[in-house]
C-alpha cells in the first residue's frame, strides 16, 4: 500500500535521507525507531507530502507521491498524520475540531460530519467530551481527538510521529490503547515510537533508522530481542 523505494533528501548541504526503501502492506504496522536526528520524522513528512524528496519514489495505492502535483491535498486526505504536538484549535470544541477536515476539505454535509465525529471521540474515549474545549482537556485526551480528527477523514492509513512523546507518563497508555485498538481493527499504520513495548506487542515489523538509511529491518521479536546491528544494539541498550 506504501511504497517507498530508495528515496534520498538532502536539507541544503546535509543528506538526511540516504537511500531509504520501505514496504508497507495493507493493514501492516510498521514501527520506526532509531535515534533523534536520523531521519525518522522526515520519512513520515516524505509519505504524506508534506516534503519533497530529491531522489527515488514513494507511492500510495500505487499513485506517485510529488509535492508538485495538483491533486497532492487529495492525496494527503487518504493519509493521515498525528504529531507529537497535536496542534487542535483552541478556539473550537473538541466535535468542531474533528468534523473541520471532512466540512472543508471532502466537502461532508455537516450533519453527517457531526455524526462520524461524535462516533469517533466515542471511540477513542471522549464520548463526554465532545463539546468541551481542548484547553480543558488533559495531553492524552488531546492526543486522543487528533487521533480522532485523523480518522475523519477516513484515511487508508495513519502515520504516528512519537505521538506520545510529549505526554505525562501516566497519560500514555490510554493513547497506546487507541493506536492498539486501530491496530487490531487493522489500520495500516507507520509508527514512530520510543515505546519499545508498544513496538514488541503490536508491530508486525520494526524499522531501525540510522544516519539517513534503515539499517536493520525484521520483526519486532528479532529487531528488539536479537538485533544483529552494532548500532541497533547500541540504540536498544540507551531506551530499554
Ligand atoms: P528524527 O525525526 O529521526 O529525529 P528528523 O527527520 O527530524 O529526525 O531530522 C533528520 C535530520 O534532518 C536532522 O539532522 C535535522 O536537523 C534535519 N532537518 C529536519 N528537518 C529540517 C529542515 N526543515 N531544515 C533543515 N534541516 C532539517
Ligand atoms: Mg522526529
Amino acid at each position: 500500500m506504501i511504497t517507498i523505494d530508495n528515496i534520498h533528501k538532502a536539507f541544503g548541504q546535509t543528506q538526511v535521507l540516504k537511500g531509504v526503501s520501505l514496504r508497507v502492506e495493507a493493514g501492516e504496522v510498521v514501527c520506526l525507531i532509531g535515534p533523534s536526528g536520523s531521519g525518522k520524522s522526515t520519512v513520515l513528512r516524505c509519505i504524506n507530502g508534506l516534503e519533497s524528496y530529491d531522489e527515488g519514489e514513494i507511492a500510495i495505492n500505487d499513485n506517485r507521491v510529488d509535492t508538485q502535483q495538483k491533486d497532492i491535498n487529495q492525496l494527503r486526505t487518504r493519509v493521515g498524520m498525528v504529531f507529537q504536538r497535536f496542534n487542535l484549535f483552541p478556539h473550537r470544541s473538541v466535535v468542531e475540531n474533528v468534523m473541520e477536515g471532512p466540512i472543508y476539505v471532502k466537502h461532508e454535509p455537516r450533519q453527517q460530519a457531526r455524526q462520524h465525529a461524535i462516533e469517533l471521540l466515542e471511540k477513542v474515549g471522549l464520548g463526554d467530551k465532545v463539546d468541551a474545549y481542548p484547553q480543558s482537556l488533559s495531553g492524552g485526551q488531546q492526543q486522543r481527538v487528533a487521533i480522532a480528527r485523523a480518522l475523519a477523514m477516513r484515511p487508508d492509513a495513519i502515520l504516528f510521529d512519537e505521538p506520545t512523546s510529549a505526554l505525562d507518563p501516566e497519560l500514555v497508555g490510554d493513547v497506546l490503547k487507541v493506536m492498539r485498538d486501530l491496530a487490531t481493527e487493522g489500520m495500516t499504520m507507520v509508527v514512530v515510537t520510543h515505546e519499545m513495548s508498544f513496538a514488541r506487542e503490536v508491530a508486525d515489523r520494526v524499522c531501525f533508522l540510522y544516519g539517513g538509511q534503515i539499517v536493520e529491518e525484521g520483526s519486532a521479536a528479532t529487531v528488539l530481542s536479537k538485533p544483529q546491528h552494532e548500532r541497533t544494539q547500541d540504540f536498544l541498550r540507551r531506551v530499554l
